[in-house]
């Protein structure tokens, strides 16, 4: 079910296109008829119950699945253009004993100088540059293991910015982070995407969130079962029937 936010067709220039997109592993099926524009400068938030097939859905996108169907970035009858696509995986784990700091992580990422070498000349303006997008220069010379959800995960999106993106993909950037830390990356997140244009794709299972910031909502479950604006699927009843809520407003 579709609740079009953008009025009858999509009349707005399309920053990703899929179309009926399908995705199996195996005999399985995964995803099935996806249909999703997203627009340049749109905030989209995946949500769906553990096991719906969102983070499978990042990876056709990503290029890491195979998938029938289209995945285009441009408008329809427009050859689709190769996209820089950033993207901030869900959290990864780093062993608080590990020795990695932040800056080893940007020079494993960022240049062919083996880490144990430091940053080259030139290349720490670079990442307090990178880091700076993020609020986030106090935190250069911190392990990587010893840092917050939050302050991890701005760290992976400071990466994921360089170069600036097209679109900014995110699985999950939420989990593990506390309530202070989701609205500091979602004020960040908002603002960038408001500055550089950027598309962002996140899943999330934060849905008081999605209000605030989120342009567009796609509840998926092996296929979408509604997107449209936030409160229209939030109140939704495939919303309370994907998340076995019983009645009331969400
Ligand atoms: P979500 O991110 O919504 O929790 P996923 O996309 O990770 O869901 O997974 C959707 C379904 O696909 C799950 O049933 C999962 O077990 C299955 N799946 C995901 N990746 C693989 C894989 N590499 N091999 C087999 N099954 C997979
Ligand atoms: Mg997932």
């Amino acid at each position: 079910m579709r609740l079009d936010i953008h009025g009858g067709g999509c009349g707005h220039s399309c920053c990703l296109r899929v179309e009926n997109l399908s995705v199996r592993i195996g005999a399985d099926s995964i995803l099935k008829d996806v249909n999703l524009h997203v627009h340049c400068g749109e905030m989209v938030a995946l949500i769906g119950p553990n096991g719906a097939g969102k983070s499978t859905f990042l990876k056709a996108i990503l290029g890491q699945r195979e998938y029938e169907g289209i995945i285009a970035f441009s408008e329809p009858g427009q050859r689709s253009k190769k996209p820089r696509i950033g993207y901030v995986p869900q959290s990864p784990a780093f062993d608080p004993s590990d020795p990695v700091s932040v800056s080893d992580l940007f020079a494993c990422c960022m240049s062919r100088r083996p880490a144990f070498l430091g940053l080259g000349k030139g290349m720490r303006e670079t990442v307090l540059e990178c880091l700076e997008r993020v609020h986030g220069e106090d935190l250069i010379d911190k392990r990587v293991g010893t840092l917050s959800g939050g302050e991890l995960q701005r760290v992976l999106l400071a990466l994921a910015l360089e170069p600036m993106p097209n679109i900014l993909i995110l699985d999950e950037p939420l989990s593990g982070v506390d309530v202070e830390g989701m609205e500091t990356l979602m004020d960040m997140l908002d603002e960038i995407r408001e500055v550089y244009d950027l598309s962002i794709l996140m899943t999330t299972h934060d849905f008081s969130m999605l209000p605030r910031y989120a342009d567009q909502v796609v509840l998926i479950d092996r296929g979408i079962k509604i997107q449209g604006s936030p409160e229209a699927v939030l109140s939704s009843e495939e919303f309370h029937q994907a998340f076995h809520l019983k009645g009331g407003k969400a």
